[in-house]
């Protein structure tokens, strides 16, 4: 429920109506704004009732929570939240480039791409240490050794780095080596695995399962909010339609959708969503357009030659000419870098 006060509510009429919430074991929410504050209670609903509140007189109106997602909804929150992978900002109208190869696969490699990353304007590194691949014969990442790399990368750098982290006993390490868990497609509905990462305080991309519905998305989501982690990056990486052209769908709809119906940030990564090099750079400036607050982008020093996601990963010159013609486009959006 959403318990919308007078605007002569002081800070303390809030704190006794919320510490009645609580009483009744619902979670309670403070939400000030500019002109009123507005409290949630979030749990069983009909508990609420007991406490009449809409008779309070200090209560304007009581209105339920339509959607079945609650604290990462824009009902609950209006104001755009921004999350910082290190020091960079993603959300509101700041705009973020994570890029780097998809994994990692030896020093040179790790330290080049990483290299290639920095010059060519990029704002945070990623790279796999631990991969899901479809086939239990392809390259299944450096493990620890990978965290360690990248760590070193970040140092050599200054880049703030991004990891995903494919079970819960990895949250642990990922959380030592790296600055934001990445939570891939493949496990969008590893309710485990969210509530762990749900648990750190590091920030979280978490990408769109590959047949996941944006609610989907965002109960997902709701699992890494509610445990205490509000520092949460959604992310957009294409799925499975009938065409086979490209690797996946980019479904560009949903970033304009998640805008309106969440305070979290939105990013795309029209890598994975294309599965082309070629298609790399046009998605990535529509992504812009249309409202992303971010991108994430496979970059490798020698695609050619890459463990994984080859075709699909940017060359360092074409990665630095994206990033410059994306400018204007993101001035044109009233975002900055
Ligand atoms: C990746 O980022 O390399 C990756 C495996 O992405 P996704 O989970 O979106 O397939
Ligand atoms: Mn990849």
């Amino acid at each position: 429920m959403i318990i919308v006060l007078k605007p002569e509510a002081t800070k303390n009429d809030a704190d006794e109506i919320l510490s009645r919430i609580s009483s009744v074991g619902l979670k309670p929410l403070y939400m000030p704004g500019t002109e009123r504050t507005v409290l949630g209670a979030l749990g069983d609903e009909r508990v609420l009732e007991t406490l009449h509140l809409d008779n309070h007189p200090l209560v304007e109106r009581v209105t339920p929570i339509l959607t079945l997602y609650k604290l990462v909804s824009r009902e609950v929150h209006r104001q755009d939240t921004v999350v910082s992978i290190g020091s960079v900002p993603f959300g509101g109208k700041h705009f973020g480039v994570i890029a780097g190869p998809c994994a990692i696969e030896n020093r040179e490699q790790m330290l080049t791409s990483a290299d290639a990353v920095k010059s060519g304007g990029g704002h945070c590194l990623r790279g796999g240490a631990y991969k899901p691949r479809s086939s239990p014969y392809s390259f299944q990442g450096l493990g620890l050794e990978g965290l360690e790399l990248l760590k070193e990368a970040s140092e050599k750098t200054g880049l703030a780095t991004v990891t995903e982290v494919l079970e819960v006993s990895d949250v642990e390490h990922v959380e030592q080596f790296a600055d934001a868990f990445q939570i891939g497609a493949r496990n969008m509905q590893n309710y485990r695995l969210l509530t762990a990462v749900g648990r750190s305080n590091k920030p979280v991309l978490l990408k769109r399962g590959m047949a996941a519905k944006v609610e989907e998305l965002l109960l997902a989501a709701e699992y890494i909010v509610s445990e205490g982690n509000p520092n949460v990056i959604l992310c957009e990486r294409g799925i499975r339609t009938f065409e086979t052209a490209t690797r996946n769908s980019l479904d560009l709809n949903v970033v304009p959708y998640l805008k309106q119906h969440t305070h979290l940030p939105v990013i795309v990564d029209p890598s994975h969503g294309t599965g082309l090099r070629e298609l790399v750079r046009p998605m990535a400036k529509a992504a812009v357009a249309c409202g992303a607050d971010g991108l994430i982008i496979e970059v490798h020093n020698n695609p050619k030659e890459a463990l994984s996601d080859g075709k699909q990963s940017l060359y360092p010159d074409e990665f630095k000419s994206l990033m410059n013609e994306l400018l204007p486009f993101i001035a044109a959006v009233g975002k900055k870098v």
